[in-house]
């Protein structure tokens, strides 16, 4: 039989034909940077409790879809029940998960951008049409006024607190405004929230607020990034709904255990994010002290600066000092911007040492 020539793109979706597979090209690097990992070693114990929890677990049988267990010990976290709480394969399956139910076509999504670039991609995917409110350009806030504008019709509004990439907080009362004269969901993607103290999230005010939603993950604070677990903290009619459209096993046994483990030991990680909090305040303060260096404060696990002709600075850490950093520079709002993850003392070091020394010639 004659091959004939198969014409994928016309066969798939509209929506989805523009989409690529997500290939970072990881390059083995001395010190990476990039993706807002927690690189500090595991605190002494966890890994033991791992293993005992790994050798615990029947591979043979199913997970169970409700992940009850891991809900109710998360749910104990954040003095909620496990009603309030529903997991997923990470912050990303929600993220899509809550445009897949609650967006679509003709309902949209508010973003304020620069931030975490999934969300557009998800809601692309989503057919979810999505309305821009840019942050500005010179502290990357919020116009309150432009968002509740854009907010009055919207069916769902994602703030991130701390902002990917750009580092701040949120403003409560924007929060608090939006809930109150608009109609719509409101999403606070608090991925990184524990660098900004446990004080700093809105996930106590979920229970009077049925339309607010929180997304966590274990994969900064937590060092879990490996593992794919991510939980949302909502109203209970908002994880049914979310709970009917999920891949029912998407959170597998060997994450529900090991998760579980964690956040019942979660006091050995907090020397670590004290630790991870301290390293930003003196990265920042480091980066600050460089020629032509500019940085914003950040309430996360990375800080974003301004360098001087950051791409080629960007390619030099990584082919001369073999150090692995996050180019935004083609962002749209972040020209010569690049997002560098906080590591150990060590690494920083090796990060502020070289930066010292490319900043100076690419000036
Ligand atoms: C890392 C991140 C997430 C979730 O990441 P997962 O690894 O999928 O849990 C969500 N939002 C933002 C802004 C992030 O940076």
């Amino acid at each position: 039989m004659a091959k004939k020539c198969l014409d994928v793109t016309a066969r798939l979706r509209p929506a989805l034909r523009a989409f690529e597979p997500y290939d970072p090209r990881f390059s083995p690097v001395r010190v990476n940077l990039s993706a807002n990992e927690n690189t500090h070693p595991l605190p002494a114990g966890l890994a033991e409790a791992v293993l005992d929890a790994v050798r615990a677990t029947s591979l043979n049988r199913y997970p169970d879809p409700m992940a009850n267990a891991l809900r109710d010990a998360l749910a104990e976290r954040h003095g909620t029940d496990r009603a309030h709480v529903i997991v997923g394969n990470g912050g990303d399956e929600l993220l899509f998960n809550l445009l897949f139910a609650f967006g679509g076509p003709g309902r949209t999504v508010v973003t304020c951008p620069p931030d975490f670039a999934e969300y557009a991609n998800f809601a692309a995917m989503c057919e979810t049409p999505v309305v821009a409110v840019p942050r500005d350009a010179e502290d990357f806030s919020v116009d309150a006024e432009a968002l509740l504008a854009a907010a009055a019709d919207a069916a769902l509004v994602i703030l991130t607190s701390p902002n990917n990439p750009t580092g701040g907080l949120v403003d409560r009362a924007l929060v608090g405004r939006l809930l109150a004269e608009t109609e719509a969901l409101v999403l606070v993607d608090e991925a990184y929230v524990e660098f900004a103290g446990e004080d700093e999230s809105l996930a106590p005010l979920v229970p009077g607020n049925p339309r607010l939603i929180v997304l966590r993950t274990l994969s900064k604070a937590f060092a879990l990034a490996g593992l794919r677990v991510g939980y949302l903290i909502a109203d209970p009619q908002v994880v049914d709904a979310l709970g009917a459209v999920r891949q029912i096993y998407s959170v597998d046994v060997l994450a529900q255990a090991v998760a579980l483990t964690f956040v019942e030991r979660r006091a050995l990680l907090a020397p670590v994010v004290a630790d991870i909090v301290a390293e930003r305040e003196r990265l920042a303060a480091g980066l600050s002290a460089l020629p032509g260096v500019r940085t914003w404060p950040s309430a996360a696990n990375f800080v974003l600066a301004r360098v001087p002709n950051a791409h080629r600075t960007w390619e030099r850490l990584r082919d001369e000092h073999s150090i692995l950093v996050r180019d935004f520079s083609s962002t749209p709002g972040l020209d010569d911007c690049l997002r560098l993850t906080v590591g150990t003392r060590e690494e920083n070091d090796a990060l502020l040492d070289a930066l010292s020394v490319l900043t100076r010639e690419e000036s």
